[in-house]
């Protein structure tokens, strides 16, 4: 190496030695602050109304606990900055420690206490069960829910009391909403969850054919969560107790819910109770039966998207111009549009203006998924067909034409041949594609390998070792998938099956020969 080029490397590694000081040094300003305390990072779930849901001007959120917290920031002298995300996702985000709270209509529960801390019980609440009007004779308690269909919200202290009811089907949602929105469009029998928040959705929502029966199932006492040792607890102790005396409080409660809130206790009662065992091994039954879920999707949803791509791209290259127009229609919606919105469009959009129109139509989970996948491979299908067929000269098509050929003739012998060998590795993208985007439709409550292991981690709180087990098993699945695929494309090599023959014909003339 000479003069010049060392100094041109060392000139590199300055620029990024300086690089890395630089990015430390943001990184160590922005988590230092966090550390001071200025601003605590509040992590919720917004579909949980009347506790906490969007502003009505779509900017921050609005709710009992969201003004609750507020009051606890100004009395505390802390910045309080709100973060979206899922409820489930809430303990795992403190333990990891990416929020410094929690407050989401969370139950203090024995499970929970092993993992985090709650501050003392802020509101009290149960759990009720909610029914379409309809079966309010047919389901009056917690033992009208044998061998039922029930609906309920991922992670949650509903989810875990539904499990308890003998032979029951259980359908797991992201949220109480979307529990709600199934028993209204009659897809489950009931939804068991918080009972201010089922009342507030049948009085606000347009949730008219749901009633609340039988009596509270349990009592329940809400607390906000922080990381395990986590010093805020005690200083938010301190505002509630402020808030509590000085009948802040009250006017909160007021402002969200009728009548006087109820005498809270300093710890919320009956906490025993172990966390769910966990190991290694106990993860992977449960995993493994997701995954068998999830590998029957991709291979029946690309029958359907094969089938439908090929009359697709043959239309989009008929003479017949309307017929261009509706698939480019077609093609331009279902790639335009995210494959998780044309999910809910169709689970739980469609039935409602089915059933709006008159039509008792719904779909089950699994014909849900497959037509959702379909639907949108289909349209980047068709584009790789059609791109496969016109990259074939068309001089092939006049050659053909010329020895008599007709049309299907000639696609089917000359021109299919060939385009499919160029589709081969789009194909296998959009297959492995496909895997990966099995895990969307966990959604709907479909149980597949994603929504296995968010189950657990709902559970257990194992987030890291859980969804490194469902990524490695995804891992498995596109390897396997993009094998076969390779393999499909060396068999079809022309160049290679003629060297192959060729290669026999030697082989069996040398035997002849030593014969
Ligand atoms: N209170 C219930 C629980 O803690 C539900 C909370 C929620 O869905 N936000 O499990």
């Amino acid at each position: 190496m000479n003069e010049k080029n060392i100094k041109f490397w060392l000139k590199r590694l300055g620029l990024g030695l300086v690089g890395i000081l630089l990015i430390t040094a943001i990184n160590y300003y922005s988590t230092s602050s966090v550390k001071a305390q200025e601003v605590l990072r509040v992590g919720t779930e917004p579909a949980f109304p009347p506790f906490e849901m969007q502003a009505p001007d779509g900017k921050g959120f609005t709710g009992f606990d969201i003004d609750l917290f507020k009051a606890i920031g100004e009395e505390a002298g802390l910045e309080i900055q709100f973060q979206s995300m899922p409820f489930d996702g809430l303990i795992p985000a403190l333990q990891s420690q990416n929020i410094d709270a929690a407050i989401s209509g969370m139950t203090i529960t024995a499970e929970r206490v092993q993992t985090v801390d709650f501050a003392r019980p802020y509101f009290q609440s149960g759990l009720a069960i909610a029914v379409r009007k309809e079966s309010k004779n047919d389901i009056r308690g917690f033992d009208d829910l044998e061998n039922k269909k029930v609906a309920v919200a991922i992670g949650t202290t509903g989810a875990q009391e539904a499990a308890k009811i003998p032979g029951v089907e259980l359908s797991t949602f992201d949220n109480s909403a979307l529990a709600l929105q199934e028993l209204s469009n009659g897809k489950v029998d009931a939804v068991v969850n918080d009972a201010p928040v089922t009342l507030y959705a049948i009085k606000v929502g347009n949730l008219n054919n749901i009633e609340v029966v039988g009596e509270l199932l349990t009592e329940e006492y809400y607390g906000i969560a922080f990381p395990k040792g986590s010093p805020n607890v005690e200083i938010v102790n301190d505002a509630l107790d402020e808030l509590l005396k000085t009948d802040k409080y009250r006017a909160i409660y007021q402002k969200w819910f009728a009548g006087e809130p109820a005498k809270l206790p300093l710890v919320a009662p009956a906490l025993q109770g172990e966390a769910a065992a966990f190991s290694i091994a106990s993860m992977f039954p449960p995993l493994l039966n997701g995954a068998l879920i999830t590998i029957m999707l991709p291979p029946i949803s690309i029958f359907f998207a094969t089938s439908g791509g090929t009359l697709l791209a043959t239309a989009s290259i008929s003479d017949f111009k309307p017929l261009g127009w509706l698939t480019r229609i077609y093609v331009d919606f279902f790639r335009g549009t995210p494959l998780l919105v044309q999910i809910f469009m169709i689970y739980f959009g469609l039935p409602s203006l089915l059933q709006g129109i008159g039509l008792d139509i719904s779909f089950n989970r699994f014909s849900a998924a497959v037509t959702a996948l379909s639907l949108n491979s289909a349209a980047y299908l068709a584009e790789i067909i059609r791109g496969g067929i016109q990259s074939i000269d068309q001089g092939q098509w006049e050659a053909s034409q010329s020895m008599g050929m007709g049309w299907i003739q000639t696609m089917r012998h000359v021109i299919f041949p060939q385009a499919f060998r160029r589709m081969l590795p789009p194909l296998g993208n959009e297959f492995i594609t496909m895997i990966k985007d099995t895990s969307l439709v966990a959604i709907i409550g479909f149980e597949e390998l994603f929504r296995q292991g968010q189950l657990m981690v709902a559970t257990t709180y194992r987030a890291f070792e859980i969804y490194a087990a469902v990524a490695l098993i995804y891992l498995f699945l596109t390897f396997i998938a993009s094998r076969i695929f390779s393999w499909l494309e060396k068999r079809l090599n022309p160049v290679r099956r003629a060297s192959k023959k060729s290669s026999d014909r030697i082989a069996s003339t040398q035997e002849q020969v030593a014969g």
